[in-house]
Formats: structure tokens, C-alpha cells, sequence
């Protein structure tokens, strides 16, 4: 089955409370666990940035799930391509809240001072996803350390 990565931005519906976001990306991880779908996500009380990666049938199953969940709404698909590998192999959902790291590489990527993943370019939103892996990978590894 060919491997698919699909990127999508949307807006929250509702304050998510941490307990809120913490169920979420529980289920998220656990149905992207079974599904060998990966990926990351990135909040910042108003909007999400989403990369899902996998076979592309359960990614669009996924997709599908995600779409019709009244948390978030505006949903809008921002890249969608055919990929050779994984770039975020480690997690069935890594997530990155709104805090000082995730703003100075959006200000690095896109010189926006406020998160608005809507105004992205595919660029910007592409290097903004991996430098967000790098640095939640790095963090990982000083933790562990
Ligand atoms: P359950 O978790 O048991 O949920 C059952 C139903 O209740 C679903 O229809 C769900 O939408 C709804 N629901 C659950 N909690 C709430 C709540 N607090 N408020 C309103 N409705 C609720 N799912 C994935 O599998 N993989 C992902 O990567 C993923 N990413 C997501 C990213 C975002 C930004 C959002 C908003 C949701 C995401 N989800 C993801 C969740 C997805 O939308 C579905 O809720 C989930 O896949 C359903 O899983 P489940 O069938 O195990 O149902």
C-alpha cells in the first residue's frame, strides 16, 4: 500500500482545558497506533496544525474521523503527497503546544508573530512541522540523558 503524508489546519470550536487535550491525542494515539498511522500536532488554543502520515487508506480513514469531530472545525487540507518514508516515524501523535520554542520557529519560518497556520505558506508550514520534530526529538534525548 502506498505511503501517504497528509497536512491539514482547522480551528478549535471550544477552549480545550489540558485534561481536554490530553484525552484527545490518548485516543489519537492509540487508533493511529493501530492503524500504523504517525504523526504530529501542533496547538495553540486556536488553531491545529495536523501532519498525518501512513497507508493511504488509513490515513484517509483517519482523516474522515477527524473531519467530522465537532472540536475543531474550518478544516482544510494544506499539503498532500506521496512519500518514499516517514519523516515522523517515533510517534503515532507527537504534539506541540503553543510556548516560547514553537513561536520562534514560526517567527523564523514565517515572520508571523501569532500562530495562523491558515496563512502559511506550504514551505513555511512543511519546515515549521519538521523543525517542531527536531526539537520535541532533542528534548526527548536531553530528558533521557
Ligand atoms: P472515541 O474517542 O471513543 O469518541 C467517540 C466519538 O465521540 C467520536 O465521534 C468523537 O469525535 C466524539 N468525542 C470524543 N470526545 C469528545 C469531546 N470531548 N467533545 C466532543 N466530541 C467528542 N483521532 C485519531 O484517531 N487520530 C488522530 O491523529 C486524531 N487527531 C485529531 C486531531 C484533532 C485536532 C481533533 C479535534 C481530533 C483528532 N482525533 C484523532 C480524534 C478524532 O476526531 C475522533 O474523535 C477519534 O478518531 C474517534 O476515535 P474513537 O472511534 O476511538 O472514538
Amino acid at each position: 500500500m502506498a505511503l501517504v503524508r497528509l497536512v491539514y489546519v482547522s480551528r478549535a470550536t471550544k477552549l480545550f482545558q489540558p485534561s481536554s487535550i490530553k484525552s484527545l491525542l490518548a485516543t489519537a494515539r492509540r487508533n493511529n497506533q493501530n492503524h500504523q498511522v504517525t504523526g504530529l500536532l501542533c496547538f495553540n488554543q486556536h488553531c491545529f496544525l495536523q501532519c498525518l502520515e501512513g497507508p493511504r487508506d488509513k490515513v484517509n480513514e483517519t482523516f474522515h474521523r477527524i473531519l467530522s469531530d465537532p472540536r475543531h472545525s474550518h478544516v482544510e487540507i494544506v499539503h498532500f503527497e506521496y512519500i518514499e518514508k516517514r519523516e515522523y516515524v517515533q510517534w503515532n501523535m507527537g504534539y506541540l503546544q503553543d510556548n516560547a520554542s514553537i513561536r520562534a520557529l514560526i517567527q523564523k519560518h514565517s515572520q508571523q508573530e501569532v500562530f495562523n497556520p491558515y496563512e502559511l505558506s506550504v514551505t513555511a508550514t512543511l519546515g515549521i512541522l519538521r523543525d517542531v520534530r527536531d526539537d520535541i526529538y532533542h528534548a526527548m534525548v536531553d530528558a533521557s540523558s
